[in-house]
C-alpha cells in the first residue's frame, strides 16, 4: 500500500498526541520531518527510520516522503500541532498530483490554540481569529490588513509565529494595530513552550504586550471586548444567559 500519513502530533508530549497519530507513527516504515519536531518524538519511536530536514526544506522534505511512499513505504510526515494549520499538508496534496499511486491520509492534532488557551483558561469560548505573523509567504501588508480586520470585528485573535530574529519588532506592531481599535487593559496572554520543556505562561494586558519580547515557540493570545480574568483565567464568555 502507498500510503502517506500527513500527522499533526499536537504541542509535543505523548499525551498531547491523538491515538489516531500514535497508530499512524507506530505503523510508518519512515517518519520524515522538520529537524525540530522528528528530535521532539524520536524518543517514542525509538525503532523507526526517521528523516529530517531543517526549516524551509519544506518542498523537499514533502516531495523525499512522497517519494518514498510512492517506491510503497509507509510513510509519516510530521507537524508539530495540526498538521493543516501552518502545517505541510496543504503542500503534500499539491504535489501528491505527480503522485496518483500515492494515497495521502491527513491527521489532525491539536492546534497551539488550543492547548495553549487551556492553560491560560477559556480564551477561545467565541468567535477567534488565527493570524501568523511569520511574513516569509505572506505579504506583511495582507499580515497587517488581517490584523486590522480581527479588532475590527472584535474577534479574540491568536498570533503563531510571532517573532523570530529578524522580525524581533513585529508582536509590537501588531499590538500597535490592535490598539487602534481595542482598549491597552484588553486581556492578553501568552504561552511559550506547550507541553515541552520549559513551558511558561504569562497573563498581562494588550498595553503590557506590546512591551514584551517573546520567541518563535510561543504563542499570543488577544482577548475581545468581553474577555476577562475569573481566578487567575483568562475567559471569554460565551454569552449564556443567566436565568
Ligand atoms: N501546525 C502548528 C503551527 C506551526 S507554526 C500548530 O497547529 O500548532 C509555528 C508556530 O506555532 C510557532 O511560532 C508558535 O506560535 C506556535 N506553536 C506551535 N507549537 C507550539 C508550542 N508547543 N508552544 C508554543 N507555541 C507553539
Amino acid at each position: 500500500m502507498n500510503k502517506l500519513y500527513v500527522v499533526g502530533f499536537g504541542p509535543g508530549s505523548r499525551e498531547g498526541m491523538t491515538i489516531q497519530a500514535q497508530t499512524a507513527l507506530n505503523s510508518a516504515d519512515v517518519i520524515v520531518g522538520y529537524t525540530v519536531y522528528t528530535e521532539l518524538i524520536k524518543k517514542y519511536f525509538l525503532e523507526k527510520n526517521i528523516y529530517s530536514t531543517a526549516m524551509r526544506q519544506e518542498r523537499d522534505r514533502t516531495e523525499y516522503a512522497l517519494k518514498q511512499a510512492a517506491e510503497g513505504r509507509d510513510v509519516c510526515l510530521v507537524c508539530s500541532g495540526d498538521s493543516q494549520l501552518y502545517g505541510m499538508a496543504g503542500l503534500a496534496l499539491e504535489l501528491s498530483a505527480a503522485y496518483p499511486e500515492v494515497d495521502i491520509e491527513i491527521i489532525p492534532g491539536v492546534t497551539a490554540a488550543f492547548s495553549g488557551g487551556a492553560i491560560l483558561g477559556s480564551p477561545l469560548t467565541h468567535d477567534f481569529a488565527v493570524i501568523s505573523l511569520s511574513d516569509l509567504l505572506t505579504p506583511i501588508e495582507k499580515i497587517y490588513k488581517r490584523l486590522e480586520c480581527a479588532a475590527i470585528g472584535d474577534f479574540t485573535v491568536v498570533l503563531y509565529n510571532p517573532s523570530s530574529k529578524k522580525r524581533y519588532d513585529y508582536l509590537q506592531r501588531a499590538c500597535e494595530i490592535m490598539l487602534e481599535y481595542k482598549p491597552a487593559e484588553t486581556i492578553c496572554g501568552y504561552v511559550k513552550n506547550i507541553g515541552r520543556e520549559r513551558e511558561e505562561s504569562k497573563i498581562t494586558t494588550l498595553g503590557e504586550l506590546k512591551k514584551i519580547d517573546v520567541d518563535m515557540f510561543t504563542t499570543v493570545f488577544i482577548g475581545n471586548s468581553e474577555t476577562k480574568l475569573i481566578n487567575g483565567k483568562i475567559v471569554t464568555p460565551r454569552g449564556y444567559r443567566h436565568e
